[in-house]
């Protein structure tokens, strides 16, 4: 099988430019496949520009970078299962422990972003070395909303299981949508606090699969190391799924370039503003520096100096006053 060809051959495209480019200098990337006669359905990521540009961007804590890099790896990967070109998928974690939370939205073709709601906690490890991400995600829920062809959208929503996300995921998946799943997903940190390897992968079993198929993949599953162990020896995706998939065929049907992207713009910044309406915006144009407003998603900030302010008070007030009807 020739891969690189069968991967060009199936980019779509309609792809947006601006993420359309070929596996960034990062190396981070994502496959799909089958495997056991398309008994099997399976995905896995190497994610580590994409984790460390979110720790950069809201100066995460060790933990909190775990967290939301976990996440940020099942969100492309549950996203890279959508069939439309615009559809989103947003997993989002409501939670009682010291993190609080997190929301993560990725496309459908490889570009992802998030943030934590309290981005700073540290916890110690846990005995065997690991981030304690299940201490600092607690006890809550899981939601996923999918945004499927611009008008529909779909909500599954559980208890979370243990917060570690990936045992999350896999109950999300059993629960909400009755596909029996198994999901590794791993963030590693350096001494220095920088993202030294992250990824996962998700293999999902098909309604029509053999128990012969069923138990070979949990003894495969039993015996693999974590995602990050198997990274640290330099393992790649096509890796992780050829250890979890052991005895089976595999075949790499996709590879897409992943990374963290988020879509916002003065124009959409301006756009929300205006929604304050032009009282409101009135308001904030009297302080004297103007104004920053800090995008959740990506930690961007756009600067308003009061004159920009006020033109838009007065854009605001006649929508406010058509909209009244005064
Ligand atoms: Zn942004």
């Amino acid at each position: 099988m020739s891969f690189e060809n069968q991967s060009k051959e199936n980019l779509r495209g309609t792809v947006p430019e601006s993420i359309s480019e070929s596996i960034p200098e990062n190396g981070d990337y994502m496959i799909r496949g089958t495997a056991a006669d398309e008994q099997l359905r399976v995905f896995a990521v190497t994610s580590r520009g994409v984790a460390e540009t979110a720790r950069k961007a809201h100066n995460l804590s060790p933990i909190a970078t775990a967290a939301l890099g976990r996440t940020m790896s099942a969100a492309l990967m549950m996203a890279y299962m959508l069939k439309g070109d615009k559809d989103l998928l947003t997993i989002r974690i409501d939670s009682d422990g010291p993190l609080r939370g997190l929301l993560v939205t990725a496309d459908s073709h490889g570009g992802v972003k998030g943030y934590v709601y309290h981005p700073a906690v540290i916890l110690p490890a846990k005995p065997d070395g690991h981030l304690n991400v299940g201490g600092g995600i607690g006890k809550g829920t899981l939601t996923v909303i999918r945004d499927l062809d611009l008008k529909n959208t779909y909500t599954g929503q559980i208890e979370l299981y243990s917060g570690e996300i990936a045992e999350d995921i896999t109950h999300y998946f059993a629960e909400s949508e009755q596909i029996p799943s198994s999901v590794g997903l791993g963030v590693l940190m350096n001494k220095e606090n920088t993202v030294r390897c992250a990824g996962g992968f998700i293999i999902q079993v098909m309604p029509d699969a053999d128990e012969e198929v069923i138990s070979r993949l949990e003894k495969n599953l039993a015996e693999i190391p974590y995602v990050t162990d198997m990274q640290r020896e330099g393992a790649s995706p096509e890796d992780i799924l050829a250890r979890a998939l052991k005895g089976f065929d595999l075949h790499i049907n996709e590879k897409i370039p992943v990374r963290f992207f988020c879509g916002c713009s003065r124009e959409k910044t301006e756009r929300a503003l205006l929604l304050l309406g032009g009282v409101e915006i009135g308001e904030i144009a009297k302080q004297k520096q103007g104004t920053d407003l800090r995008c959740q998603f990506c930690g961007k900030t756009y600067h308003f100096s009061p004159d920009q302010l006020k033109k838009l008070r007065a854009e605001a007030g006649i929508d406010s006053s058509r909209a009244s009807g005064t």
